[in-house]
């Protein structure tokens, strides 16, 4: 039977008619989100988007030249335009042969109290920081690399292997390069400091186009930084992207891939990457995940001769 929006109203009038019933037990909002974890299955590997949270950028990282257009996309895709625009932050935690692999760690607490979930959102699906033999790094951002560290310079995770991009662990451990990046993001050359001493040790540095486990294997994809890699999460024929900062605000960037943000250290190479690394994901088909596509992440490229598009994954009940 369908129901009309005129059989709907009829039936609320009959309700507001009907006598009083004895009161059930009040239900009190709760005022939180539940859990934000999300699986998905590649071949025979689980992988689970785990949210640390959402931090709020002005639309004006992509340039002032750039801000009206950016407004009206975001307008179009019923996002505040005047207010700072909510940026999502995604880790991916890969079960690849009884292995357990996570990359990126979230910000922890450098970023305020609307980033820094990851640690509660594992502990959800009762993974804990010990249970975690590798963290994987795509780059060294705060909002990345953040939940590494305590405050007092601790490890977080006190016994896994930490996977840094060669190239990437080569530009911040040398504070040389302070000049080379954007002012705001001069506090990472200190902050990979302590992560150098947390982890004495256990850092492995990976070259472009190896493996970080089987079933994982990096790609260079620089620009954003310098040594800024995704990873191939790959079993069978089945393969995933896990792309890391290829985008920021997919609204926008998926339109106008050529947007640089404030934060890359190389504008135009990111660009250059964006493309190549779109281009990719659409011909072969590839399913993408992003650290910064709204949770829980995953999706699919696809090309026409209006441009990229980014097509976000439907919710599956089951794996
Ligand atoms: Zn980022």
């Amino acid at each position: 039977m369908t129901q009309t929006r005129r059989n709907w109203l009829v039936a609320g009038a009959a309700t507001m008619l009907a006598p009083a019933l004895p009161a059930a037990a009040a239900l009190p909002p709760v005022g939180r989100q539940v859990a934000s974890l999300y699986r998905t299955k590649v071949g025979d590997i689980e992988v689970t988007a785990v949210s640390d949270g959402s931090i709020s950028l002005p639309a004006a990282v992509f340039g002032e030249a750039n801000l009206a257009e950016a407004r009206r996309l975001l307008a179009e895709n019923f996002m505040p335009t005047e207010t700072p625009v909510p940026c999502a932050l995604n880790c991916f935690l890969v079960n690849a042969g009884g292995k357990l692999a996570l990359l990126d760690t979230g910000s922890g607490d450098a970023l305020g109290p609307t980033m820094g979930h990851l640690p509660a959102n594992l502990a959800a699906m009762g993974v804990t920081a010990d249970k975690i033999d590798t963290v994987v790094l795509t780059h060294m951002h705060r909002d990345h690399a953040g939940g590494l560290c305590d405050k007092q310079g601790r490890a977080l995770f006190p016994s896994s292997e930490l996977v840094i991009p060669e190239v990437e662990a080569a530009f911040w451990f040398d504070e040389t390069n302070i000049s080379k990046v954007p002012q705001g993001s001069r506090g990472g050359f200190a902050y990979a400091k302590q992560v150098a001493a947390a982890y004495q040790g256990r850092i492995r540095r990976l070259p472009g186009g190896r493996d970080v486990l089987p079933g994982i294997t990096s790609q260079d994809a620089f620009g954003h930084t310098p040594g800024h890699s995704i990873y191939r999460v790959h079993s069978g024929s089945a393969q995933l992207l896990v792309f890391g900062d290829m985008v920021h605000f997919p609204a926008l960037q998926v339109r106008h891939p050529e947007w640089g943000i404030s934060f890359d250290v190389d504008a135009q190479a990111a660009v250059a990457t964006r493309r190549r690394v779109f281009d990719m994901a659409a011909a072969d088909r590839m399913m993408v995940a992003g650290m910064h596509m709204e949770f829980p992440g995953f999706g699919h490229m696809r090309k026409d001769a209006s441009g990229y598009h980014l097509l976000p994954a439907p919710w599956r009940p089951a794996l």
